[in-house]
């Protein structure tokens, strides 16, 4: 799973359009957030993305992303046990489930992406405190993305928030580069060791995602040769920003206008606000 692609700095311009491309992301993030209930389908979710991609004109890069088969949506939504990938279709979301969504948009060239998952109706505690802290670890890794740090730094706060809730971080899939195309260098994994790795310097995006599995470390890919679930069939949960690094700290791209998160769950900490 080695990657050698291409680390690019952006200039103050380029992180402009990349804003305008979280903004757009975010608002179809907010209307797939808006959508999950128990009844609607997969479908139902992705249409309500997908409707706000098509106001603006902009596709999402998920759209025939080369695979074992192009993918076939816009978004990936993934229920309880599925961590990432799952294809939006006929599944109906039950009470108690919680929903993953991950979307991308392609503005202007550059790319934004961002996930999260959420409550439909009522969820046990234990889902609910899943959902919290792996938002949560999203944030304690942004907290570390400055211009001087390096990616173990980051990765280290994602794997130390979620351990110390005594959840497993993936070791499979992991955050990376974010630009004209939606996967560049770095690799920004979910787990790593301090002071190591690539230095962050301003102009560099990553879209940082904490994947936090309760049971194990383990996934297996299903037959439909996407969707990624627990080895062990236990819950786990995504969160997910496309975030600059700048001489002010860390900017976060994947958020509305008002400068919200389109779903929130646990709240924003006092993170760089744009
Ligand atoms: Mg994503
Ligand atoms: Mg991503």
């Amino acid at each position: 799973m080695a990657w050698y692609r291409k680390i690019t700095i952006k200039t103050p311009d380029e992180l402009k359009i990349m804003r305008a491309a979280g903004k757009i992301n975010a608002e179809a993030l907010q209307a797939a957030y808006k959508m999950i209930r128990p009844g609607v389908t997969t479908a139902d979710i992705n249409a309500a993305a997908e409707e706000v991609l098509r106001k603006y004109g902009v596709t999402s890069p998920f759209m025939n992303y080369p695979g074992p088969y192009p993918y076939p949506a816009s978004t990936n939504v993934s229920i309880n046990d599925e961590l990432v990938h799952g294809i939006p279709g006929k599944r109906k979301v039950k009470n108690g489930d919680i929903v993953s969504v991950d979307c991308g948009t392609t503005y202007e060239g550059f790319v934004a992406d961002s996930a999260f998952t959420a409550p439909a109706g009522e969820v046990s505690p234990e889902a609910m405190r899943l959902l919290k802290v792996t938002e949560q670890a999203l944030y304690a890794g942004i907290e570390k993305m400055r211009a001087g740090n390096r990616v173990g730094d980051v990765s280290y706060a994602v794997q130390q928030y979620a351990e110390k809730h005594g959840y497993y971080v993936t070791r499979e899939y992991t955050g990376h580069g974010v630009g004209r195309v939606m996967h560049e260098g770095p690799q920004v994994p979910n787990y790593g060791i301090p002071g190591r790795g690539v230095e962050l310097q301003p102009g560099m995006v990553i879209a940082l995602e904490p994947m936090i599995l309760v049971g194990t470390e383990r996934t297996r890919v299903c037959p439909d040769e996407w969707t990624v679930v627990t080895e062990d069939g236990s819950l786990c949960c995504h969160w997910e920003h496309s975030v600059a690094v700048t001489e002010n700290g860390p900017l976060i791209l994947t958020r509305l206008e008002n400068g919200e998160s389109p779903a929130q769950i646990a709240g924003q900490p006092g993170v760089e606000q744009v």
